[in-house]
């Protein structure tokens, strides 16, 4: 039997979620559906905890977003009494103007560039100073860093539950456990056809994360590729030098390369470990065929190139591991674009490994974009930057 609604969104985690609560503040009648049951671990919002910073080093364009992100945190903080973000500060450690990360070539560099240009307050230090003031940091002499106060920690599951359940009271229907199978043309809308029945809409949202090339198909799949990542969470000795209060998060680049990559978290409440990362670029990964375990060598490779002569304290006892998909552009930046000639299909992969911080106000901007005609889409994510469609 088919139902109907005025937008359906397939993908409720991160951007998709978002989407639908803004969708039912405004009084559409949307529909969300997700194959798993989010919050989950099968996508790309998972592990805990999430960067968020204001001077967006990955490009301008991104600032608006992520101060008007910062708003809607607070403001659903304030609806609803969790707690979603921490603002512990930030510290970008690097040689020089850094290393090559999400598009820039020098990410420390351009980083700065932006709080400067956007009056974003922040702290510049030198190698004497971070070991002061973070002595749980083994820097060389010639590394430096850049503080922003106004930075800090999201909780990803959390965030994702409370725009659900907020969606929800409003009205929204949430159908998990369901899979999308394909969208295709009906009338001047959209059939969304899942494993459990037939969905008649007047727009689509895809937020379907890794999955969205496959959905989307065309030009989307030719342009993206999904990337696995590990998480590691390790304990440490000296539980008092990852206090929150103490140990900002922190991105670290420790060489010249891409992979010279470390960032991590301080001891969160509710974790048991020191939560640290890296960013690899290996393969195309379908996510249906990812590997899910993380293996022995995985852990011990990146404990000793990336964290052994760097973190003070942080033993190579492992507590956790969690495999996490990036889905990434050849640019780093997002793609928010219709699909069709006719406005009724829109894509958004707002990912590349820097989404998450992001995501609310990306959520309120493609909910503007299905309900106003006339509303612009940002010609910095359209998939024609890539050249045309073949
Ligand atoms: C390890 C890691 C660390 C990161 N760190 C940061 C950070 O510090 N700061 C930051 O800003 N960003 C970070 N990011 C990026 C950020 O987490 C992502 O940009 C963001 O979570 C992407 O959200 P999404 O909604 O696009 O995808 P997802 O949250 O994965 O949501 C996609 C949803 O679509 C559903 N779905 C897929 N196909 C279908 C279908 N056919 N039918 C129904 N449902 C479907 C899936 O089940 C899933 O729930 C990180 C990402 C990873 C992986």
């Amino acid at each position: 039997m088919s139902v109907t609604a005025d937008v359906v969104v397939v993908g409720l985690g991160a951007v998709g979620s978002a989407t639908l609560h803004r969708l039912a503040m405004r009084g559409v009648r949307a529909i969300g559906i997700d194959r798993f049951h989010p919050p989950h671990d099968r996508g790309s919002t998972h592990g805990d905890s999430r960067i968020t910073r204001l001077a967006i080093g990955e490009g301008a364009a991104y600032v608006p977003m992520v101060q008007r992100s910062h708003e809607i945190w607070r403001e659903l903080e304030s609806q609803t009494g969790e707690t979603l973000f921490q603002q512990i500060g930030m510290l970008i450690i690097a040689e020089g103007d850094g290393a090559p990360s999400h598009g820039q070539a020098g990410f420390l560099g351009s980083t700065i560039a932006i709080a400067q240009s956007h009056d974003i307050p922040h702290e510049l230090l030198d190698s004497a100073e971070i070991r002061h003031r973070y002595p749980q940091f083994q820097v060389r002499d010639a590394e430096r860093g850049y503080f922003e106060p106004s930075a800090g920690v999201l909780s990803p599951e959390r965030c994702v539950a409370v725009q659900l359940r907020l969606a929800q009271s409003l009205g929204a229907t949430v159908r998990t456990g369901e899979t999308v199978l394909s969208i295709t043309p009906s009338g001047s809308g959209v059939a969304v056809e899942t494993d459990q029945g037939r969905i008649e809409a007047a727009r689509v949202i895809l937020t379907a994360g890794a999955w969205l090339p496959g959905l989307a198909g065309g030009h989307i799949s030719r342009v993206t590729s999904v990337e696995r990542q590990t998480l590691l969470w390790f304990e440490t000795d000296e539980p008092e030098l990852y206090h929150p209060a103490r140990c900002p998060v922190f991105i670290w680049q420790h060489g010249p390369r891409l992979e010279d990559y470390l960032y991590g978290f301080p001891l969160l409440p509710g974790t048991s470990g020191v939560k640290a990362a890296t960013e690899r670029y290996a393969g195309h990964t379908h996510p249906d065929e990812i590997d899910r375990v993380v293996s022995e060598e995985e852990v011990r490779t990146t404990y000793q190139l990336h964290i052994a002569s760097k973190l003070r304290g942080v033993s190579d006892r492992l507590v956790k591991a969690a495999t996490c998909l990036y889905t990434v552009t050849p640019d780093a930046h997002f793609i928010v674009d219709r699909l069709w000639e006719n406005d009724a299909v829109i894509a958004a992969s707002a990912c590349s490994g820097h989404g998450f911080k992001h995501s609310p106000a990306m959520g309120e901007h493609l909910a503007t974009l299905a309900t106003e005609p006339a509303a612009a889409y940002e010609p910095a994510f359209a998939l024609s930057r890539f050249g045309a469609a073949a």
